[in-house]
């Protein structure tokens, strides 16, 4: 089991839909997938026609301990692709439950011992810095960061490297991690000098291409259904696409190195 982590402390970056995307899309290919909503607003949850004020299982008890994540998980619509849910009162967390001894790993810990047969776990963070993104953080064996390409987004990036590199004291360990420029416009001028200023103060961890803009998304998320569901000749599947084959191949790479290392051993 993998656990890739989506995060960027911005809203609107297009986080949700690239949780929602790349999971929908490994799920296709025949993969295991979880996706768990963490952010309070629970767009995830929403976007997969399950009402966020209503559901009855939800992360909030796996952070509780009240319920294990096997026990919380639904099916959805979407072959082989599961949600444990979000929900408003994931906002409460920091107060109830930030101080307590081990909370920055509860997440980790229920998944380690949720004894599920999944293969990829996909976490959507809230946009904030707290006990949900630190346990999102702390759980990652691979970060995604949707970076949208406009000025102001540069600074959002600034905050989440400092967020890393706080996580990687703790864990001791580096998370390895992909910079995503998304809602790329290729016809004005700040989407193209943001992904130029991106790339030069960046050059080794922004990905050579783009998640272009493009409103099927909207339309899809509207309709409950993954970009290449709602049209798999959309620019933005093709984008997708490409984007898991490169976190894939990141991936598969790391695990041939890692082999390589033991086995020099
Ligand atoms: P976040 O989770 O970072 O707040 P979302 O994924 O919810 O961001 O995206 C914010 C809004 O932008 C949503 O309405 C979504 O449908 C839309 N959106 C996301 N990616 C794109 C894109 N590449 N092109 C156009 N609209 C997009
Ligand atoms: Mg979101």
């Amino acid at each position: 089991m993998e656990t890739w982590v989506v995060a960027n402390q911005k809203g609107g970056v297009g986080k949700t839909t690239a949780s929602l995307n790349m999971g929908a899309l490994l799920a296709e290919r025949g993969k295991k997938v979880l996706l768990i909503d963490l952010d309070p607003h629970a767009s995830l949850t929403a976007y997969l026609k399950f009402d966020p004020e209503s559901v009855e299982k939800t992360a909030y008890d796996v952070f509780l301990s009240k319920a294990d994540i096997a026990a919380s998980c639904y099916k959805t619509d979407i072959d082989n692709l599961f949600l444990l849910a979000g929900c408003p009162a994931l906002a409460t967390l920091d107060r109830q439950f930030g101080t307590r001894q081990g909370a920055g790993i509860a997440l980790k810990k229920a998944l380690t011992e949720c004894g599920l047969d999944i293969d990829y776990v996909l976490v959507d963070c809230p946009p904030t810095l707290g006990i949900l993104m630190v346990n999102a953080l702390a759980a990652a064996d691979f970060l995604i960061i949707p970076v949208q390409t406009e000025f102001l987004a540069l600074k959002g990036l600034e905050r989440m490297k400092h967020t890393l590199d706080m996580i990687t004291r703790s864990r001791k360990t580096a998370v390895p991690y992909l910079i995503v420029p998304t809602l790329f416009d290729r016809r004005t001028r700040a989407s193209r000098d943001s992904l130029e200023i991106l790339r030069e103060n960046y050059p080794e961890e922004v990905w050579d291409l783009v998640i272009p803009i493009d409103t099927q998304f909207r339309d899809a998320s509207k309709m409950g259904l993954s970009i290449k569901q709602y049209n798999s000749y959309a620019r933005g599947t093709a984008a997708y696409e490409t984007l898991l084959d490169t976190v894939l191949e990141m991936r598969g790479g790391e695990t041939a190195r890692l082999k390589l290392v033991n086995g020099g051993i």
